[in-house]
């Protein structure tokens, strides 16, 4: 097979990304997909923060399968029958660098990919890398289905997983506790059902995050994202919570749609899809090395996801990193080849585009995020207080402080654990 300057390894944003940045830069590419077409084999919640679009096609608004650029964000604790919620309405968030918008996958990376060819990369797909190859010990290239693709560098953009990593030995094997289980299922609605359900008008979308009974008291969460005629529901869950408890994700999901807020929301709607997906969720402390002589790791495969409980961010740390990925191979074959010294500077580029930066700003938050009060007591005691105040039926009304000090009392935590798990969350929020 004809060699190549680049092999990026998964058609998938970090990997299109890269492909794009790289065939811009007239890098000879190569973008493998082991799926029939990008996006086939692809899973997530549903939105994506659009900044780094910005970046990389400018004019990307025009023909990028947006379904609804998301104008309110809500935060919902849900107890056993009952939902606090706290709802953002700022229209502006659907405008400029700062707005995100809900999509699907199987569309949005078969156009980004469909960019990376125009942009000149060439794209095989229904192709399994199965590691990369080495020469003299260096890497020079990937075996795929018993075939060697030679190549002077490679981008391993292979997801979660990433066995492209793991061959490189830049990864070990994967561990429970480093990974939640995502579960979606896509539920239509006809249009106007979902507008006037979800009080939004054409083009707008909602967004919600569920915390609490959402997901069994385990630790993990919920959310629901607004397409044109569909919403994403799902949950992520913990799947050392899961081995431990001995609980089929199946199970809390079918809770979880029966939880009276949720049913409301998606009444009369037609399942149309379920899909599941690992979820790496340790943050920075499980980012390994990125980079090594010919090799550079971009996306979840470098373990660059987000998830600070309010917002859930991969899609965008995976394009920022790609393109990162483009401009380190750029500067090291401008400084004479693809050496470990040369690549080095992937690591800078990242910190400017933000995605290392925001990594350590919340590096704490998967360790605060691991509480399981988080996810039982505190969820509960705000309903219960809620519920306190809210009910008015002439046995005496109470003050809000008097009524959350008894709820607090009930539940069984001390005051103590309280003020730390305040302060702990204060520090890594
Ligand atoms: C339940 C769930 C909800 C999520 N919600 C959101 C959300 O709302 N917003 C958000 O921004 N992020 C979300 N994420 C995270 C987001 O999906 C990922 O961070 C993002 O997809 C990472 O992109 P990537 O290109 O690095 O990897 P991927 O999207 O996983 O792409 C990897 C690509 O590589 C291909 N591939 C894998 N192995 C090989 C191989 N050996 N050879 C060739 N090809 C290979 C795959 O088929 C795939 O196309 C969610 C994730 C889950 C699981």
């Amino acid at each position: 097979m004809e060699k190549f300057e680049a092999i990026v390894v998964g058609a998938g944003p970090a990997g299109s990304a890269a492909a794009l940045g790289l065939a811009k830069a007239g890098v000879k590419t190569l973008l493998v997909e082991r799926a029939k077409a990008p996006g086939q084999k692809a899973m997530f919640g549903g939105r994506i923060y659009s900044y780094p679009l910005h970046a990389l096609l400018p004019e990307f608004a025009k023909d990028c399968p947006v379904e609804r650029y998301v104008t309110r964000e809500t935060m919902c604790f849900l107890a056993e029958e009952t939902a606090l919620s706290v709802a953002f309405d700022a229209p502006k968030l659907a405008t400029g660098v700062a707005a995100s918008f809900t999509a699907y996958r199987g569309k949005f990376d078969a156009w980004l990919a469909k960019k990376a060819e125009e942009a000149g990369a060439m794209l095989i797909t229904g192709i399994r890398v199965d590691q990369v190859y080495r020469r003299d010990g260096k890497i020079a290239g990937v075996k795929a289905d018993g075939d060697i693709v030679e190549a002077d560098v490679v981008v391993a953009a292979d997801g979660a997983l990433s066995q492209v990593a793991r061959s490189a030995g830049l990864r070990g094997e994967p561990r429970p506790a480093e990974y939640s289980v995502g579960v979606k299922e896509t539920i239509e609605l006809p249009q106007k059902v979902l507008e006037e359900r979800f009080n939004l008008d054409e083009g707008e979308g909602a967004a919600y995050v569920f915390a609490g009974a959402a997901s069994g008291a385990l630790r993990g969460g919920g959310f629901l994202y607004t397409n044109k005629t569909t919403l994403s529901l799902g949950l992520v869950v913990s799947s050392e919570d899961l081995a431990v408890t001995r609980t089929e994700i199946g199970a809390v999901q079918d809770r979880f749609r029966r939880h009276p807020t949720i049913a409301r929301l998606t009444k009369g709607g037609k399942v149309l899809e379920w899909s599941a997906h690992l979820v790496p969720e340790l943050g920075r402390a499980m980012s390994p090395r990125v980079y090594d002589d010919g090799l550079l790791l971009a996306g979840d495969a470098a373990g660059f996801l987000l998830n600070v409980g309010y917002t859930f961010r991969g899609v965008d740390l995976a394009i920022a990193s790609g393109m990162a990925a483009a401009e380190a191979i750029t500067r090291a074959r401008a400084a004479g080849g693809y050496t470990a010294a040369n690549l080095a500077v992937y690591e800078e580029l990242l910190r400017e585009r933000q995605v290392t930066t925001d990594m350590a700003t919340f590096a704490r938050a998967p360790f605060y995020l691991k509480n399981p009060r988080l996810f039982s007591v505190y969820p509960k005691l705000l309903n219960e207080i809620a519920e306190k105040v809210y009910t008015i039926d002439g046995t005496g009304q109470r003050r809000i402080a008097e009524v959350a000090l008894e709820s607090a009392r009930s539940s069984k935590v001390s005051a103590v654990k309280m003020l730390l798990d305040l302060l702990g969350g204060a520090r890594a929020m």
